[in-house]
């Protein structure tokens, strides 16, 4: 994606709602999952009745304590809950609680890998906060609805420095959190269903000086793309205002994604205009040293560390090890692979071709359980092993690999079943060698006459002779030596 910014220069933060993967909502015993029937997860505290009393979920903190450990942020002993007013139908308290002025998580950082080396991001803050319910127009004629089922699901607000400067670098970052969320189980980084959603402030400023611009902040973005195209196109109208003699004014702008374009939704409030207080509902909140120990020992192994890990012990490429370590799933099924039979390069062969396009196609993209994929990690282990040991050939692998799919079985039993097993005997081979080249004698001559290159077609008949059963390492060489004359 290309950026004209001439002369102007931009910085871009972004602020992230992640929403936690509890079971119940953060101050009530209301089921948290996503999609039911509107309302039903509803009690008198999510729906904001008077006097009735919040109770913090404990699960809650311990999310915000993984989250904040595994980004390097420092965790405060002390936080406090306060109440962010503000009036807006699917918020029927008048009020969000929050956390303002003593987050729970402070001055932490994300090493976010590019294509040109790896670029540090520090967070400034991340905090725990309700989610709100949603609001539904236009669905029912001229009358607008409230669905209250999100209201008071956990959120983690994520907010980082204005470090990035390129609509890219933003998209990294976001993939970067979003993967490390997902390794520590706590957010499932569903975009589409709004479980992980972003804000992007941007400004632009000349080249070589060190005031922010005007900061503009733009919402409604719900895919990684969305994200990078909006920034654009903002970062860029940002300059042609100023570059016709314009001003810019602090407001928050909605990215509409069938028209390629922001524009404007309100201008922002300040933070005092949400007159942010303590909740007098809520004791501040005490975080024992022991507790965050705790939680520590509990970290999985995060996305860095495996990448490192596949290089180095499994002898894997840089570029392999990416790509099955972006999403915690795929990472834990390659090593379930790896477990069942140990060439760790055959089996990333096979999780990033064949099991991973299984998955986009099926549209498995989103289910956490490796149980559900279609081929089990024992069977795809048992199909390399069945190549390694000269069972099969990697033709015929594909052939037993789409039984698999069919059937369920293990690869053995198919190869048993149908009889794909691999012909290793010269007896046949020479037998349909010989064959082909009594079919293709025009061919032979011209071979024999230098054509080299007719070797691979020689090849392809005796495959298909053979059922291509034939093993290939054995078809070659004595193609070779028939076609030699001998
Ligand atoms: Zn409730």
């Amino acid at each position: 994606m290309s950026l004209r910014l001439g002369n102007y220069e931009s910085v871009i933060g972004l602020e992230v709602h992640a929403e936690l993967l509890t079971a119940s909502k953060i101050f009530c015993g209301c089921s948290a999952a996503f999609g039911a029937p509107p309302n039903r997860h509803t009690c008198p505290v999510c729906l904001g009745m008077p006097g009735m009393l919040p109770v913090l979920n404990r699960r809650v903190v311990e999310f915000a304590v993984r989250a904040g450990l595994a980004t390097h942020c420092r965790i405060a002993p002390v936080s406090r809950w306060a109440r962010k007013n503000y009036f807006y139908p699917d918020l029927c308290k008048g009020y969000q609680i929050s956390q303002y002025e003593l987050p729970i998580c402070e001055a932490g950082w994300i090493d976010v890998p590019l294509e040109d080396g790896t670029k540090r991001v520090r967070l400034t803050r991340i905090h725990m906060e309700e989610d709100t319910g949603k609001n539904i127009h236009d669905a029912h004629g001229s009358a607008s609805l409230v669905d209250f089922n999100r209201s008071g699901v956990p959120l983690l607000e994520i907010v980082s420095e204005p470090d990035m400067t390129w609509p890219a670098e933003a998209g990294a970052y976001l993939r970067t959190l979003r993967s490390i969320l997902q390794y520590l189980q706590i957010c499932d980084g569903n975009m589409e269903e709004g479980s992980f959603r972003c804000d992007a402030n941007c400004s632009v400023r000349p080249r070589n000086t060190m005031a922010l611009g005007t900061k503009i902040e733009i919402k409604n973005m719900n895919s990684f793309r969305a994200v990078e195209r909006a920034i654009a196109y903002e970062l860029e109208r940002q300059v042609r205002v100023l570059e016709e003699g314009g001003t810019l004014v602090q407001e928050t702008r909605l990215w509409d994604p069938d028209r390629e374009e922001t524009r404007a939704m309100r201008s922002k409030e300040s933070a005092h205009d949400y007159r942010y207080f303590p909740d007098p509902d809520l004791p501040p909140l005490v975080v024992s040293a022991s507790f965050v120990e705790d939680v520590r020992r509990s970290l999985p192994e995060l996305p860095d560390a495996r990448r490192a890990r596949f290089v180095s012990v499994l002898g894997l490429p840089e570029y392999d090890a990416e790509v099955l370590t972006a999403r915690r799933d795929v990472a834990d099924y390659f090593e379930a692979v790896v477990t069942a039979h140990p060439n760790a390069k055959a089996a990333s062969n096979w999780v990033m071709g064949d099991i991973l396009r299984l998955v986009r196609e099926q549209k498995l993209d989103d289910a956490p359980v490796i149980e559900r994929w279609p081929v089990t990690a024992a069977h795809l282990g048992a199909l390399i092993a069945l190549i390694d040991g000269g069972t099969i050939s990697g033709k015929i692998a594909k052939t037993v690999f789409e039984e698999m799919l069919a059937c369920g079985d293990a690869p053995a039993a198919i190869v048993e079943r149908t009889g794909l097993v691999q012909v290793s005997d010269e007896g046949p081979i020479v037998a349909a060698i010989d064959q082909v080249l009594a079919a293709n004698g025009a061919k032979v001559e011209e071979y024999r006459g230098g054509k080299d290159k007719l070797f691979g077609f020689f090849v392809g008949q005796v495959m298909k002779a053979t059922g291509g059963k034939a093993n290939p390492g054995l078809v070659n060489a004595l193609l070779k030596k028939k076609l030699a004359g001998s």
